[in-house]
């Protein structure tokens, strides 16, 4: 089997509602889609992370960088084709957009695995360590509206409504908005309900320990991106300030080499590597190995269309125990709660995680087909396809 082509695919719709993070507001969605096709008649899909305008030049990186080194491969030799396009990049860029892009095609390639194979990724990676996992139902997302914190504690309520048994919620409005929203959100979600906040990176190690000290008095599970990804030691000075709360972070970080600086330096309770930017899914599976030979257990990052949400619910079903026992760790599916068409409509057959949520109390389990086990609603992507 050969690859013939590459193709990258970029979707986009308006949103009704502009919503934030810590950097920023977007009213768009944004979804970047790889296709490589073989002479065998399977084609492998992978998604690229990269909202707006990165989508773009990540496909100038795909077309004139990576495609040429693939046309004519075998597309089963993916450790060797990530090794030698890693190879051929590490002197333009080790981290950021390369290395997503390098992502999407390890994706695609896994996929392919899966088709020629005719097995579940799951089942390529060694198996599933739990029939299903808990799906943390993600909201809170910021808006200008200066109600905002009334705001999130009815929305968290709805969260709680739809079945979900936890919830992220986003910061990024200072140290003492910040208190006003978490303290709000805990009201709506009620005691012992699982929540995580995250502040995209937005503070300072001062900053950062004195909004911890409130999540950890309401009882947060953890505390995402508390600093700047590059800030090793701030990490660990957060982390060592704030005993009684998970710090989580890693989505910022690329590949095994920027993962081993946030593993070794004890720099997180819980690593969140992102598949679609660390390097793909045969990295995240480097990184897990990494991280659990420090005792630091996983639950990956997603944020992306429903082609990630697939990956990724393979992605936590493998992770294996850590450390062992009867009364696990588990990792926990990240699901985007708010309005989202690249959520339910862009696969033929949806994943259909609100109503797994809903029927199976607050759990989902992976697809079954082959590969990712995804098809891709050809339809729907033309409709929302800008480039
Ligand atoms: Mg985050």
């Amino acid at each position: 089997m050969r690859i013939t082509n590459v193709e990258t695919l970029i979707l986009q719709h308006d949103m009704d509602v502009e919503l934030g993070f810590a950097q920023g507001y977007y009213n768009k969605r944004t979804a970047h889609i790889i296709k490589v096709h073989t002479d065998a008649g399977i084609t492998g899909i992978g998604e690229i992370f990269g909202a707006g305008n990165f989508a773009f030049a990540n496909q100038a990186i795909v077309n004139h960088v990576i495609a040429p080194m693939l046309i004519g491969r075998n597309p089963l030799d993916i450790n060797v084709i990530w090794h030698e396009v890693y190879n051929a990049m590490r002197d333009h860029g080790q981290k950021g957009m390369p290395i997503s892009c390098l992502s999407g095609v390890d994706i695609a390639l896994w996929d392919i695995m899966g088709k020629a194979t005719d097995m579940p990724l799951h089942q390529l990676l060694g198996g599933k360590a739990r029939e299903d996992f808990v799906v943390y139902g993600y909201g809170m997302m910021l808006q200008k509206r200066d109600d905002l914190a009334s705001a999130f504690e009815q929305e968290v309520k709805s969260i709680v409504e739809m079945g979900y048994t936890a919830s992220k919620m986003k910061l990024g409005l200072g140290v003492d908005g910040d208190r006003e929203l978490a303290a709000a959100v805990r009201r709506g979600a009620g005691d012992g309900f699982k929540l995580m906040a995250d502040s995209n990176h937005a503070y300072t190690v001062g900053e950062a320990i004195q909004l911890g000290q409130t999540l950890r008095d309401l009882a947060f599970y953890w505390f995402e991106e508390p600093v700047m990804p590059e800030d090793y030691n701030g990490y660990k000075a957060v982390r060592q300030a704030l005993p009684g709360i998970n710090i989580a972070g890693g989505e910022a970080e690329w590949t095994r080499f920027g993962h081993r600086e946030l593993i070794s330096r004890g720099c997180v309770d819980i690593l969140q590597p992102e598949v679609a930017t660390t390097g793909g899914i045969s990295e995240v599976m480097k990184i897990t190995a990494m991280a659990h030979a420090f005792g630091t257990p996983v639950i990956p990052h997603v944020w992306g269309s429903d082609i990630l949400i697939a990956v990724d619910m393979h992605l936590v079903s493998v992770l294996p125990d850590i450390p062992g026992g009867l009364h696990q760790f588990q990792p926990m599916l990240e699901y985007d709660t708010t309005p989202n068409l690249f959520h339910e409509d862009l696969l033929t057959t949806p994943l259909s995680i609100p109503q797994q949520v809903r029927d199976n109390h607050g759990r989902a389990k992976p697809p079954e087909g082959p590969g990712i086990g995804i098809e891709l609603n050809d339809a729907f992507v033309e409709k929302y396809r800008v480039g």
